[in-house]
């Protein structure tokens, strides 16, 4: 404790306090490592510090990147010209070099060792070897994740795109430049960058052309790595489609921000009539529909469950990754364990009790005290 109060410069009253909140926990695993579940101080939700022979190693958490609900006027406020790079939709892992393994970690700061075995085999390891000290953040985009699948031309199961090169103790981003040409020199691929805007006008018919693509939107960064994010309510809609499929397990914060965000597209578009209507419809469909289906679903007896499938070298590795989703709230259960080549296939449900028990109440006939 005394040597993360030296590397983090958090007091060890500070830390010691976070640990009894458990915003900083000790981990287990083949090299221990503290964690920290929640921010503290200046140190972001998700750094990790690995406990290694040579010492505590830090690796810092991936900044929020905040975001622009009016395009035009938030472009002016924060930049004068940015490149703005795809904002692909997947989940975060940030991936290190320490005592010699590489290690792929998840947005909140835990060894993921399905994402690990994955990446491994598609990254050049003699980045680490030259820079240890930087890490890689990226995105896992594809249909062979836990987190979150969407299907990419570019990736249809398992892709590893970085958006940033960091150093891993201090979080400085490398320029924009810098870390282009590093990509390139080592072969790692990248997100795609559309360009250098100087206004949000353009940013916004850049952010629908692709919304209607099935992307996310961008990412604005500055040359130094100040940045910026932004999505068309394409995608915005699809993830209400998500929430609404289980939405007694979704927040309504997570609905109503998703709403807000849509609104503001809607105006900065100058969408009125028959555009108006349609983007209205876009919206109502996104919600009334999934949730009809649930309940029908419901009412034939059977249960709503969100099923993906993994690709992992064996059984344990599948095993800690189900682990790891207990961590995260998670339940999950596996159905099928297939060998495929060298690899084992395994079929996951994740369960949502509390919209399946809701729902099945409702349609016993419960009354909901509103
Ligand atoms: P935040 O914690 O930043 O508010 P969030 O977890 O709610 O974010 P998002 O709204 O998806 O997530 O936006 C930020 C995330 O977008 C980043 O953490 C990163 O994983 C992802 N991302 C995808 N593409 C990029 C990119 N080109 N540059 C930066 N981040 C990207
Ligand atoms: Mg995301």
């Amino acid at each position: 404790m005394e040597d993360l109060a030296e590397k983090t410069g958090i007091s060890l009253q500070k830390l010691e306090e976070a640990k009894k909140k458990n915003k900083l926990q000790l981990i287990e695993w083949s090299i221990p490592y503290y964690r920290f579940k929640e921010k503290v101080e200046h140190i972001e939700k998700g750094t990790v510090a690995f406990i290694t022979s040579k010492g505590l190693e830090l690796v810092r958490g991936f900044p929020k990147i905040p975001r622009a609900l009016v395009i035009s006027t938030g472009f002016k406020k924060n930049f004068e010209k940015a490149f703005a790079e795809e904002k692909m939709d997947g989940y975060n892992v940030r991936t290190v070099m320490i005592e010699g393994k590489i290690i792929s970690l998840t947005r909140g700061g835990l060894v993921c060792e399905y994402t690990t075995s994955r990446i491994k085999k598609t990254i050049n390891e003699k980045f680490f070897k030259d820079y240890p000290e930087l890490m890689l953040c990226g995105e896992v985009v594809g249909m062979q994740n836990p987190y979150q699948e969407k299907s990419y031309p570019e990736a249809r199961d398992f892709g590893y795109f970085i958006f940033d090169i960091r150093n891993r103790t201090t979080n400085k981003p490398l320029k924009h430049s810098e870390k282009i040409r590093m990509l390139e020199e080592y072969g790692l691929k990248g997100v795609r960058v559309f360009g250098e805007f100087n206004n949000g006008k353009d940013i916004l018919n850049l952010v629908r052309k692709i919304g209607a693509e099935g992307r996310e939107g961008v990412v604005l960064k500055t040359e130094e790595g100040k940045m910026l994010k932004y999505t068309a309510n394409q995608s915005t809609n699809k993830d209400l489609q998500y929430a609404f499929t289980f939405y007694n397990d979704y927040g309504l914060a997570f609905m109503y921000r998703r709403l807000v965000r849509e609104a503001f597209q809607a105006y900065e578009l100058g969408l009125e009539g028959e555009e108006l209507e349609k983007e209205a419809s876009a919206l109502g469909k996104s919600i009334l529909i999934p949730m009809v289906e649930t309940i029908r679903k419901i009412a034939r007896g059977e249960e709503v469950t969100e099923d993906f499938e993994i690709e992992v070298p064996d059984e344990e590795t599948g095993m800690h990754f189900v682990e790891n989703l207990k961590h995260l709230g998670v339940i999950a259960t596996i159905r099928e364990v297939r060998k495929s080549g060298n690899s084992v296939i395994m079929k996951i449900s994740r369960h949502y009790p509390s919209t399946n028990d809701r729902t099945k109440a409702f349609l016993e006939g419960a009354s909901w005290s509103d």
